[in-house]
């Protein structure tokens, strides 16, 4: 343990072995996992379809070169395209090359049509983009951003939900809007369907490029492929990653077709992205979310666990504040301490983790079933007897 960069503070637990929602300790312990790696475990843990992918594919071919073609490469790329606004997908190995991918083509886009004075980009307060350079000053902008300077211009960051500072921030030097359809990190803070609309609606008139960040929200977990989905517009570029690798580092960019055109031969390049093995994976988990009536029963799930959260704010309503999110991306807003509450919720078996805005994330794989959401809103009930 000591030979790890202290980076993590971590609980002393260790897991031998996951299957569905279940995670069992090396020391014997049952966990009903609603963190599921913080949203990347979307069809629990060892599904069976994705083991059997990842087997067969580590039988024939693990890793070649993207100087060759690679069919698995272009099935996944093509799925994407075919189930949303896309028309090119990048694939890297994590959210934040996912993301890092995205505001390279954004700045991109603007330089090859002639105006490469346009490469800023405007992100919200409290947003999570990732932790690579560009990626953590685009995004979250607190204390840990201390000590990495110098600071990675090229971001305007506005405050979550202040609709007027985001008209004034936008100039002629902005090339893009980034933010998470749903931010994650940042405390399952929903942009409403409205806003997202008016958002779109300013990227029109400003000549900018919609980039939704949905590394976190994306990939069935809110009932829908995509979170934006439920606000009926198109955006100009989706980084995604977590959930469609299940567990396996995965990361993709989508790009429209307008957009697409920008990015030639040489302009982006990775060594692992979309290597076979990962590309197995997957297709797998993609075949399975879009499998027929998989995502409707997440949005019933979903609403079922709502309902449930619901009844335990009206019963305890010194200790919940608020319930949050869409599908099974869900959040409680407490008014006691979030650590503390997930520290109970652990110390009954349940794994949950805290979010900014004192909140407790819940993000069960989407395979989650009604008892396995009743046992946690019991644990969660329980939990509110504390205080
Ligand atoms: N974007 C969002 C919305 C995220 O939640 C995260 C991870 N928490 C990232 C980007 C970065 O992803 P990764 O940790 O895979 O680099």
């Amino acid at each position: 343990m000591n030979s790890i960069l202290q980076t993590y503070k971590r609980k002393n637990i260790s897991f031998q072995r996951g299957k569905g929602s279940y995670l069992y300790s090396t020391t014997g312990q049952k966990y009903l996992d609603f963190l599921a790696g913080i949203a990347v475990n979307s069809l629990g843990h060892c599904h069976p379809r994705v083991v059997k992918a990842l087997k067969r594919q580590a039988d024939k071919l693990w890793h070649v070169s993207n100087s060759y073609v690679i069919p698995e490469q272009e099935k996944l790329a093509k799925t994407l395209c075919d189930l949303s606004f896309a028309h090119n997908v990048a694939f890297v190995n994590s959210g934040a090359e996912a993301v890092e991918t995205s505001i390279k083509i954004a700045r991109k886009y603007f330089f090859e049509a002639g105006r490469p004075e346009k490469n800023r980009i405007i992100t919200f307060t409290g947003a999570e983009h990732g932790r690579t350079l560009a990626a953590q000053f685009a995004g979250n902008n607190t204390e840990e951003s201390i000590g990495f300077g110098p600071k990675v211009d090229g971001f305007d960051q506005v405050a979550f939900g202040d609709h007027e500072a985001f008209s004034k921030a936008i100039n002629n030097k902005t090339a893009a809007i980034m933010v998470e359809t749903i931010q994650g990190r940042g405390g399952i803070r929903t942009i409403p369907n409205e806003c997202l609309k008016q958002l779109k609606k300013l990227c029109k008139d400003n000549d900018l490029l919609l980039i939704l960040d949905e590394v976190q929200c994306g990939i069935g977990r809110t009932g829908r492929l995509f979170a934006f989905e439920h606000a009926g517009i198109e955006p100009d570029i989706v980084p995604v990653a977590k959930g469609l690798g299940n567990g396996f580092p995965i990361g993709a960019c989508l790009v429209s077709k307008r957009v697409a055109a920008c990015m030639g031969p040489n302009s982006h390049g990775s060594t692992f992205g979309g290597n076979p093995l990962a590309m197995a994976v997957g297709n797998a988990v993609l075949e399975v979310i879009t499998g027929k009536g998989f995502l409707a029963r997440v949005e019933e799930m979903g609403g079922y666990f709502e309902d449930g959260l619901r009844s335990i704010q009206k019963n305890y309503p010194h200790v919940v504040d608020e319930v949050r999110g869409k599908g099974l991306m869900r959040g409680i807003k407490m008014k006691v301490d979030n650590i503390k509450f997930c520290d109970i919720l652990f110390d009954n078996k349940l794994l949950a983790r805290q979010g900014g805005d004192n909140v407790v994330r819940l993000l069960p794989p989407l395979t989650v079933n009604k008892k396995e959401i009743d046992t946690a809103l019991d644990i969660i009930g329980k939990a509110c007897r504390n205080f």
